[in-house]
């Protein structure tokens, strides 16, 4: 039987399991820039260290052509103490463990698809083995776009925390590590489309299977606190492309009736979307 934790859908052609890859927390204020603390603190209330719970939920994507796909990596398990106290990253929540319980071993993934680069959603991609680092899906394809790769390797970011050059080059040199060209279908049913906002070449990924539609906007939409039209992240390099971008995203996920798979929502995380007096707002989806 699939553990209560798991939340899977059946979108025709494909199998898509979220995995709970890490929990973790961040400052609030951060995580809804111009947004005054006390409107933020009533939707999401903090620690007593200002910080509010995350999660880092990836996707395994098996479609019935046999291809295991899974989007982003997570924030993994490589913090020293002071990491894993300034981010309250959880010891006990780790990618492959969630991916076993969902019945998939690394081995088993053969594309790992990345929204971009920034620590928390490529970290997860490599484990220190006696203070070596290795792929953790060492058979699979890994995919990013160009550009995203570059602004990676020079640090170009709000905050030069966000991206750990040392890991993507180490991505780069150990597994097949293949960059994208813009927006482009990575197999049938399965596309990526340049986002922008969060990063220049911030991706998202769509998955069109039978007659249904499901998005992974990852940090464009990172929760669904977020569908506010103003509730952008301070670490984003371009909000007013974050701003436009969603605002666009909002409406074809509405009129197309897409799921919507939220990357660091703790609560569920499948949605659809509706609009109501108050703006629009997730309902979530029933999962197996
Ligand atoms: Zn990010």
């Amino acid at each position: 039987m699939l553990n209560p934790s798991i939340h899977r859908l059946d979108l025709g052609g494909f199998r898509v399991t979220s995995i709970l890859a890490g929990r973790f927390s961040l400052d609030g204020g951060a995580m809804y820039g111009v947004v005054p603390r006390p409107l933020w603190s009533r939707a999401t209330p903090p620690d007593d260290r200002h910080r509010i719970p995350m999660t880092c939920n990836c996707l395994l994507v098996e479609a019935d052509s046999g291809e295991r796909v899974l989007f982003d990596a997570g924030i993994g398990q490589r913090f020293d103490e002071r990491g894993r106290d300034l981010f309250a990253v959880d010891g006990n929540t780790s990618l492959t463990g969630s991916l076993r319980l969902a019945g998939t071993a690394p081995e088993q993934i053969t594309h790992v698809l990345f929204s971009h680069l920034h620590f928390d959603h490529c970290a997860g991609a490599l484990v220190s083995d006696s203070g070596r680092l290795r792929p953790t899906f060492p058979d699979a394809i890994h995919l990013v776009q160009d550009g995203e790769i570059e602004d990676g390797m020079r640090g170009h970011s709000i905050m030069k925390s966000s991206y750990v050059s040392e890991d993507i080059e180490c991505l780069r040199a150990s597994t097949r590590f293949e960059g994208i060209d813009g927006n482009q279908e990575i197999l049938p049913g399965l596309s990526v489309e340049i986002t922008g906002g969060h990063t220049a070449h911030h991706q998202a990924i769509w998955l069109h299977g039978g007659d249904q539609s499901l998005v992974y906007p990852a940090d464009l939409l990172p929760t669904r606190q977020h569908l506010r039209p103003y509730w952008i992240m301070a670490y984003d390099m371009f909000p007013h492309d974050t701003l436009t971008t969603k605002g666009l995203f909002t409406r074809r996920i509405l009129d197309d009736q897409c799921i919507i798979a939220w990357d660091h929502d703790p609560g569920s995380p499948f949605s659809r979307l509706s609009e109501t007096n108050e703006g629009v707002v997730a309902i979530d989806v029933e999962t197996a």
